[in-house]
């Protein structure tokens, strides 16, 4: 393999580049790639997200610039506005020794800037398909002088129904132009469309197995549908997650997780398309900077997110597409970490394990869930680890103060060092551990160990009400009696007016300044919302009715009868 990029031909100023960014080698995509688009030859790369396919299409299309040439020169089709800003900024990043100009262009933007920097003149634009119409229509973005052209993602972009899109706006490039389609997937539509627009391309396929990186672990845990929640707040109790990305199924879906998780007193958000733009990049830049450290997100929403340290990928529902199970994968155990992938099966999944594994080429571990035992050994553990970091660091004179003055009353000091660390593990308390069962390797049989079941008792009764197969709804349950210690507040919105259980956590935690995850069951009605908060905090959030605001309506509440 070749091992340098100056070895691929590439111009000093892009090597320079490249290796200040710290590339040391080229990847097996960049490394396959280059040579045949520096010669001019149309390419087909299916490569996903984390193979390196980002430089392996723009270092040949910035050696492909004419620097005399006042035109677009290159044009990239990304299905996202943040796969649009990540390649834009990508490429700028790669050609800052040419001094090329790269324009983001997208949707959701007001126009008047991104005319204004085509009319100052750019290099190379990037953007969704639906703006590069408009764009043209407007008869401000002139595409006859393009050099290089590339589909980046084209399954994704015919998925989201930009075919069409895509062939009006390569039409409107020159024929002798060179192109590059990638794609993670070759449905018959992406090959058509191959067929009539790219001249004897050379297809370069990169191996699943050079995409799950060897650093990853891939375990798989077999629980029922109804369990698997309970057996993902098992695990958050003893892995190490520095950032984990979740994936579920659907948008609703991702949005319950999350919206259970907090509630379980595990911090996460949700990346998936109810949110707005601005919403969507606020969280990914948050994830990005570390403060939020568990994502839930579908796959569309995720595309394009590109974040070299995710310590666990996990795949609460298991994805339908082998090719997209890589695709999430590939995000952990970048860079020469370690990493680990968490799936989720259920006993009627396990067919799929088998596809997965002679996909990838690789064994996936079966994985015995976390006991109530290890879990109870594993929090006092912690405990004890921050109560000696307390020790070590000796800053609690008040609290010395204090426990002299409870000697002083007669009190054992010991019995006084107990129950302040029982008081501290009040939180636990919302840690319920849950009962799960799991399953043994054939299909339906009970379990190699069932767990007490401590607290979801009410939740568990009635999810396993629901019907086999269909997804289950962990919040839209019966309100049911509330628990001793909560209150119950009625809100004036209900599902008639969009209100959704991440809604009114948010809201409410936000404005009355209470932790989210103490809030309990919140059930939706058509016209009107009841949440349980705990007693000491109602009214704190009485106080707030009338200014609570959700989806920019503001929200009354009362106690509820
Ligand atoms: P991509 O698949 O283009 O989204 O790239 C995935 C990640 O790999 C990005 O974070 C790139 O910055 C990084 N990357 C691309 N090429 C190399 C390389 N040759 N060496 C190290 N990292 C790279």
């Amino acid at each position: 393999m070749t091992s340098s990029f100056s070895q691929l031909g590439l111009h000093p100023e892009l090597v320079r580049a490249v290796e200040e960014r710290g590339y040391a080698a080229p990847m097996p995509i960049q490394a396959a790639m280059i040579p045949v688009m520096t010669s001019g030859q149309d390419v087909i790369g299916q490569a996903q997200t984390g193979s390196g396919k980002t430089a392996a299409f723009a270092l040949p299309m910035l050696q492909n610039l004419d620097p005399s040439a006042a035109s677009i020169q290159g044009l990239v089709l990304t299905p996202t506005r943040e796969l649009a800003l990540q390649v834009a900024g990508a490429i700028e990043d790669y050609g800052r020794f040419k001094h090329v100009r790269v324009l983001a262009v997208y949707g959701g933007a007001a126009y008047g800037p991104q005319i204004g920097e085509l009319r100052r003149g750019v290099d190379i634009v990037v953007g969704t398909p639906g703006r590069i119409m408009d764009l043209m229509r407007k008869n401000v973005l002139d595409l006859s002088a393009v050099r290089t052209a590339v589909l980046d993602e084209a399954d994704e972009m015919l998925s989201m129904g930009f075919i069409e899109d895509m062939e009006t706006i390569l039409s409107q490039t020159p024929t002798e132009r060179q192109t590059a389609l990638f794609s993670a997937t070759m449905p018959q539509e992406i090959r058509q469309l191959a067929d009539r627009y790219l001249r004897d391309p050379q297809s370069i396929r990169i191996q699943s197995k050079q995409m799950t990186v060897e650093t990853t672990e891939q375990r798989y845990y077999l629980v029922r549908q109804k369990d698997k929640l309970a057996a993902l707040a098992r695990l958050f109790e003893m892995e190490q997650i520095s950032s984990a990305l979740i994936f579920a199924r659907t948008r609703s879906g991702s949005s319950e997780l999350a919206n259970a998780l907090n509630q379980r007193g595990f911090s996460a958000e949700v990346l998936n398309g109810d949110l707005s733009q601005d919403a969507r990049e606020r969280t990914l830049l948050r994830f990005r900077q570390n403060q939020v450290k568990v994502l839930v997100a579908t796959d569309v929403a995720a595309r394009g997110l590109d974040i070299d340290d995710i310590s666990h990928v996990i795949n609460y529902d298991l994805p339908d597409d082998v090719e997209v199970y890589v695709h999430r994968i590939g995000r952990t155990g970048r860079a020469g970490k370690s990493g680990i992938a968490i799936s989720l099966l259920t006993p009627g999944e396990q067919r799929r394990l088998g596809q997965i594994e002679s996909f990838t080429r690789q064994k996936l571990t079966r994985a015995a869930l976390p006991t109530e035992e290890e879990i109870r050994l594993a929090r006092e553990e912690k405990l004890l680890t921050q109560v000696k970091v307390w020790l070590e660091r000796n800053r609690c004179q008040r609290e010395r103060e204090m426990v002299t003055q409870l000697v002083a009353e007669g009190h054992d000091a010991l019995d006084i060092a107990a129950v302040a660390l029982k008081m501290a593990r009040g939180e636990e308390k919302q840690r319920p551990i849950a009962k799960v069962v799991e399953m043994d390797d054939r299909p339906q049989r009970p379990l190699r160990r069932s767990y007490d079941d401590a607290g979801l008792g009410e939740e568990r009764a009635e999810r396993s009400t629901t019907r086999p197969g269909k997804p289950r709804r962990f919040l839209r349950r019966s309100a049911g009696e509330r628990e001793a210690g909560m209150t119950r507040l009625s809100l004036n919105r209900g599902k008639k007016h969009g209100m959704h259980p991440n809604d009114v956590v948010g809201a409410i935690a936000a404005h009355a300044n209470i932790p989210g995850y103490v809030i309990g069951k919140i059930h939706i009605e058509e016209r009107f919302t009841l949440v349980d908060v705990p007693d000491e905090f109602a009214a704190r959030v009485l106080a707030k009715t009338g200014e609570v605001k959700i989806r920019k309506q503001a929200i009354e509440i009362a106690t509820a009868r």
